[in-house]
């Protein structure tokens, strides 16, 4: 009999479902009407041996402690903030997510948020598609990459994918991490360190309680009037209130973020500025890397239910 598996989220490929459908019994909670879910869960949650879940919805404690059978996560995406993991531990109900397949791809949106911001592309899209060039509207130079410092906050997957790409901008690159270990580039002893030293600063560590706000009204000050805060990992990071503040007041240069606090709601004022660039949360939505997002979360459940270990078991935790 094939493993019962309740699947939450969406935003993966039609070929992961049909993936997920040819070796699982599947429950897509996302197809069932809100006001009919908690009678769903109750009527499957005996049975629910696997939840496949996505990296921005993962589970919380209140849904974990409502199937007794569930024994591993498989999370759809590399970052486990959303995963209650003091919920699961206990329990030995073990935890994968995809790393690697997807850090391309984001690296590449991260960059493209940088070139976005420095050379101010959906203000000069709009600045073209309302007239302004015909009519002589006044348009002030943008800014070059060549020379200047992109200060990596997380230098490790997709941190160091960004920074290699940057450096083929003529871009200078410092990192700032907990780590000390030797890596190609000069560390910052400190956040506010790097972002004084930085006139880009690409957040690209995890979310979670032990990294929110970690972006705060003093890193955005130290980052300055000339400085470019790019967000590409989550909004939880980033305190959004002090950023909007410091945009207004001209005490930041630009903001491009592809993640926010409360997604998918952004802060109205952040879409009334023109050095603001946004995209909503798509670092990893490419065809390519949430096929293969999709099909990695589903090697880590067919492993478990073969009895063989996790190909991607989130470190640190157990797997
Ligand atoms: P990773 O390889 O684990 O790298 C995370 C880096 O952050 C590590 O170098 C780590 O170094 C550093 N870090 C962790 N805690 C820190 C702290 N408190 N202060 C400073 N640095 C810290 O992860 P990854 O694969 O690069 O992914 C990074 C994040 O990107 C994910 O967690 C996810 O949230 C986000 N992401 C976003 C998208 C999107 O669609 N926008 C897509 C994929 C991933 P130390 O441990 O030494 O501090």
């Amino acid at each position: 009999m094939r493993p019962q598996i309740l699947v939450l989220g969406s935003g993966w490929m039609p070929q992961v479902s049909e993936e997920l459908d040819r070796h699982f019994a599947c429950h897509y909670l996302a197809r069932v009407p809100q006001e009919e879910r908690p009678g769903f869960i109750e009527h499957i949650a005996p049975a629910v041996r696997a939840v496949f879940t996505s990296g921005t919805v993962g589970i919380d404690a209140a849904l974990a402690a409502r199937l007794p059978a569930l024994e591993i996560v498989a999370v759809h995406g590399v970052g486990v903030d959303a995963v209650d993991f003091a919920a699961l531990a206990p329990r030995g109900i073990l935890v994968s997510n995809t790393p690697d397949v997807l850090t391309d791809d984001v690296a590449d949106l991260a960059v493209a948020l940088v070139l976005a911001a420095a050379r101010r592309l959906p203000m000069l899209d709009r600045y073209v598609r309302t007239g302004g060039w015909e009519a002589k509207r006044p348009l002030a130079p943008n800014r070059a990459l060549r020379g200047k410092v992109a200060g990596i906050l997380g230098l490790g997957r997709i941190g160091q994918a960004v920074a290699a790409r940057l450096e083929g901008f003529g871009m200078q690159i410092r990192y700032h991490q907990r780590s000390t270990a030797q890596l190609a580039y000069p560390r910052s002893a400190s956040l506010l360190d790097l972002a004084r030293d930085s006139d880009y600063l690409v957040v690209c560590a995890p979310g979670g309680p032990g990294t929110r706000h970690l972006v705060d009204a003093a890193v955005i000050d130290a980052l300055g009037p000339e400085g470019t805060l790019v967000n590409i990992a989550r909004g939880s990071l980033v305190d959004e209130a002090a950023l909007v503040e410091a945009l207004q007041q001209g005490s930041l240069g630009a903001a491009a973020l592809d993640v926010f606090e409360d997604e998918p709601r952004v802060p109205p004022a952040l879409m009334a500025m023109d050095n603001v660039v946004l995209a909503p949360h798509v670092g990893s939505f490419t065809l390519e890397a949430r096929t293969a997002m999709g099909m990695l979360a589903i090697a880590n459940l067919l492993a478990h239910f073969a009895g063989e270990p996790l190909p991607t078991p989130v470190p640190g935790k157990p797997a």
